[in-house]
């Protein structure tokens, strides 16, 4: 800062020396030559003034020339005739001839006529006084050389003053001699004759005598110039003030003698005008100057500021350089070596500055990547440039993944290469992650996590390409809807762990009954599906009964062997359809139906499936207002003690009379009611019909057996059972004790700890609890004994084939002996014939329901069963 403000302290005091000496030169040769022209104007001026002294003299030259070469005045001269005088020399006369003196002298110099102006009067006086006519006389020969010179104004100096004078030769008229002698005329020089002068050279005119100038108004300088030496110059300019200048020219008289000086005055017009000149072209220069001063402080300024951005952004740009992450370095595209480059390059080449420059760049690659960087070294400035990837080699061998851009520079008409390596392992190793993970992720969102089959999404996915090549060849598509027949028992039973592993082992036994080509998926809980292609549609056939039997084989899962059969519906494209969603819903149509025909059985769609599937949309709404309108009635069902033959308890049994459809029955509508959830109000209706049904019995005279009610999942989980059930009693009015529920055993099994207290609180208010369809539901018969329940229901299944069947006898066999050991009662259902009924008691079971006692009947009917309540604690029977 302070060498700024040095630097311009010079500047300043060198521009104010210029300045000062560049206006003194001006001012100095300006002024000079103004001064000089304006002494030549005052010579000029002073010059044609004399010549104004000179016409006098020429004029009273004339005048003399004019009487001296008259024959009149020759005469005169010689005989001084009066009459002559009077005439010529008259004071009119000589008035005029503008003469103040004449003499006429004769050849001998004696004076024929004189005449002299007296001072201050008209009068002349004649002849002239002597000292006058003395010095005419003296001087007449000198007047007459000078004026014949004619040059020179002859000037003689009279005790009166000066005077011009001429003298002339007295000749005849026709200018012969001899000559009579000599005419002399004076004329006073005074003010008449500077007022001549004045109008006839058009300048102010003054004349000083010399002599008795020194009391008069001349300058004191200029009188003392007039008086100096003669040799030095005769004219003489002085200035009077800034607005005028006096030029002054000083005449000797006659002998020599400094006499007269003549003066006029000009205004100093050229002068003022060269001041005014000079001082415009000070202030010019000055202000040029103090211009280009500006103007060179701010370019000054700009170019500080400039060169203070250049070198800020140049320390910027090094110190990005420098810290960057990437190896930054110049390269010789010539000879492939490296000029100049950042720590990032030694760090991530392994290699100090003198390793980088002793070799080319190519031996930090791979070989294999020479042509790329060849290509790279050599690309115009014109290539859009995208980073090229190649593997950088450590000296100690390892390898570096790199990407790497080379960009062309010129530096002072020098090409170079901007060489950019950026280490991008770490980023492939991310990317590498990410590929992982997303294909993960797309694997995760393509199968299921359980059985690691692909799952619904993979399969709308890959459907609609099969359906389309299909289409496209000629060929077909089969969509294999399975679904494993009462899985929800052994998911129930034995917990979600088990039902687990049971479907991974299901999944690897389905995957390995089919082809390699077809696709297994899992698409829900335990809804399987599989995707085969084939020429033509008959092949699904035989894959169909290969799936099914094979899969009937006992599967083994946690040391358990688990009797597997599945259901499953089959739709084939383009046959039943060219759209995925429409193919999948085709099947599971189909599906449906295998399950309505009594499951362990395959259904290939048909279109008519599509209308029961409508009928079934019919039905749950016609199931809805038969609810509603209170259609629904009770049957009841005898349950008949086999060694009495007594009845002991009834089963309440749902029956539906459409007033169109005629009778639907309960496998007909019991899925469809719990399917919509109609079974929760279903359940509501026969429980309150029930109550009332027993309370109306009482009321009968009859004495009531307790009715068991069943009741299903939904009306378990989504309602308070106990409460519903206490309630609808005391609605009636009728003891709990008549009542019981009967609940599967899978319904019992699903969420088991929250239902065992419900049932608790049932049997607690006398509420008697049944296992229905027992030995359906693969559960362990273990876990009985933590149920708080009085009855097992021996499924019909096995009561049908135990008298042909060894192993059915043997389950029954066994659920007796168990059910016995734990305090329960049996009760075998479906029991249609007296060897069933013989067989079971001979089995140990106590009571039995079935066709062979009674089918499930109108409560009218029911009073055969019952016994009159007079007969108190009586039984009646069946028969
Ligand atoms: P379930 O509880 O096992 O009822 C016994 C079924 O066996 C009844 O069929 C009955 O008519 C039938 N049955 C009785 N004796 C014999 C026989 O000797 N041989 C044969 N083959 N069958 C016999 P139904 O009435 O058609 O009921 C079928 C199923 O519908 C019932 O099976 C029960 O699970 C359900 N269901 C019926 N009514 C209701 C109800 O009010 N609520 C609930 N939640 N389910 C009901
Ligand atoms: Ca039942
Ligand atoms: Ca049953």
């Amino acid at each position: 800062m302070a060498l700024l403000v040095r630097k311009w302290l010079i500047t300043l005091i060198a521009a104010g020396l210029f300045l000062v000496s560049v206006s003194l030169v001006v001012q100095h040769v300006l002024l000079d030559s103004y001064e000089r022209l304006e002494r030549e104007a005052v010579d000029q001026s002073i010059e044609q003034v004399g010549r104004a002294l000179q016409g006098e003299q020429r004029q009273i030259g004339l005048v003399a020339n004019d009487y001296a070469s008259w024959d009149d005045m020759y005469s005169f001269a010689h005989d001084g005739n009066d009459r002559f005088a009077k005439l010529n020399f008259s004071t009119p006369g000589l008035r005029d001839m503008q003469v103040d003196a004449v003499f006429v002298f004769d050849e001998n110099g004696r004076e024929v006529f004189s005449a002299e102006q007296q001072p201050n009067a008209e009068q002349y006086l004649r002849p002239a006084s002597v000292p006058l006519h003395q010095q005419a006389l003296d001087n007449r020969a000198a007047l007459r050389s000078l004026t014949a010179a004619n040059k020179v104004v002859p000037l003689l100096r009279t005790q009166r003053g000066i005077a011009v004078a001429v003298a002339r030769p007295i000749i005849h008229t026709d200018r012969s001699g001899p000559e009579r002698g000599t005419l002399v005329l004076l004329r006073r020089v005074g003010a008449a004759m500077a007022t001549r002068m004045s109008e006839s050279s058009r300048l102010p005119a003054r004349l000083w005598d010399i002599d008795p100038a020194k009391t008069d108004d001349l300058p004191a300088n200029v009188h003392s110039w007039s008086l100096s030496q003669l040799a030095g110059a005769t004219s003489l300019s002085l200035p009077v003030d800034q607005n005028f200048i006096r030029g002054f020219m000083r005449l000797t008289d006659v002998n020599g003698t400094p006499a007269l000086v003549v003066g006029t005055q000009l205004p100093r017009s050229l002068y003022r005008q060269g001041k005014e000149t000079a001082r415009y072209l000070i202030v010019a220069i000055v202000t040029l100057v103090l211009l280009v001063l500006v103007v060179a402080l701010v370019l000054d300024a700009k170019l500080r500021r400039s060169t203070q951005r250049a070198r800020d952004s140049e320390t910027l740009y090094r110190a990005v350089v420098e810290q960057a992450q990437e190896g930054i370095a110049l390269v010789d595209p010539d000879t492939h070596t490296v000029l100049e480059c950042n720590p990032a390059m030694n760090v991530l080449t392994a290699r100090d500055d003198k390793q980088l420059q002793s070799e080319p760049i190519d031996r930090l690659f791979d070989a294999q990547f020479a042509p790329q960087l060849w290509s790279l070294l050599s690309a115009g400035s014109d290539i859009e440039r995208t980073p090229v990837e190649l593997t950088l080699l450590r000296p100690d061998g390892t390898r570096v993944n790199c990407e790497i851009m080379i960009y062309p520079l010129t530096l002072e008409s020098r090409r170079l290469g901007c060489m950019i390596l950026r280490d991008v392992s770490q980023r492939k190793r991310a990317e590498q992650r990410i590929l992982d993970h997303e294909r993960k992720l797309e694997h995760l969102a393509n199968h299921d996590l359980l059985t690691d089959l692909p799952n619904r999404l993979h399969v709308m996915e890959i459907l609609p390409q099969l359906i389309d090549t299909a289409v496209r060849d000629g060929g077909t598509v089969a969509v294999f809807h399975i679904d494993v027949d009462n899985f929800k028992n052994i998911n129930d039973s034995g917990g979600h762990e088990l039902g687990d592993q049971f479907l991974r082992a299901f999944a690897a036994r389905l995957r390995s009954v089919v082809s390699h080509e077809d696709l297994v998926a899992r698409i829900s809980g335990d809804e399987f599906v599989v995707l085969a292609k084939a020429r033509e549609a008959r092949v699904f056939d035989n894959i169909a009964s290969r799936i099914s039997e094979k899969l009937r084989a006992p599967l083994p899962v946690a040391d358990r062997q688990f009797a597997v059969s599945v259901s499953f519906g089959i739709a084939v494209a383009p046959r039943d359809g060219t759209d995925a969603s429409e193919l999948l819903h085709n099947a599971d149509i189909a599906l449906y139906q295998a399950k309505e025909h009594g499951r362990d059985t395959y259904q290939f769609f048909t279109r008519d499936m599509t209308t029961r599937v409508h009928e079934r949309a019919v039905l749950e709404q016609a199931l809805r207002s038969a609810i509603a309108l209170g259609q629904i009635k009770v049957f009841y069902q005898p349950v008949v003690d086999l060694r009495s033959d007594v009845v002991v308890g009834m089963e309440a049994l749902a029956r539906w009379q459409h007033p169109e459809f005629g009778n639907v029955t309960p496998t007909q509508f019991i899925p469809v009611a719990e399917e919509s959830g109609l079974i929760v109000d279903l359940g509501e209706s026969v429980l309150r019909q029930v109550c009332l049904q027993i309370a109306e019995w009482s009321r009968a005279g009859l004495q009531p057996v307790p009715v068991a009610v069943n009741v299903s999942a939904q009306q378990l989980q989504r309602t308070d059972i106990c409460e519903r059930v206490l309630s609808a009693c005391t609605a009636a009015g009728i003891s709990p004790r008549l009542l019981r529920v009967e609940l599967t055993e899978s319904v019992v099994m699903h969420e088991l700890e929250r239902h065992v207290g419900t049932l608790e609180r049932l049997r607690n208010a006398g509420v008697g609890v049944s296992i229905d369809d027992f030995g359906t539901g693969y559960s362990s018969l273990s876990y009985l004994k933590h149920l708080p329940i009085d009855h097992l229901k021996i499924d019909r299944s096995f009561v049908r084939d135990m008298t042909v069947d060894a192993n059915d006898a043997a389950i029954v066999a066994a659920i007796v002996n168990m059910a016995h050991s734990l305090k329960l009662e049996t009760i075998a259902e479906g029991v249609e014939t007296a060897q069933h009924a013989l067989r079971l008691l001979a089995l140990g079971c106590q009571q039995a329901q079935g066709y062979h006692f009674s089918p499930a009947v109108p409560a009218s009917e029911c009073a055969r069963f019952l016994s009159p309540k007079a007969e108190a604690r009586g039984q009646s029977s069946v028969a």
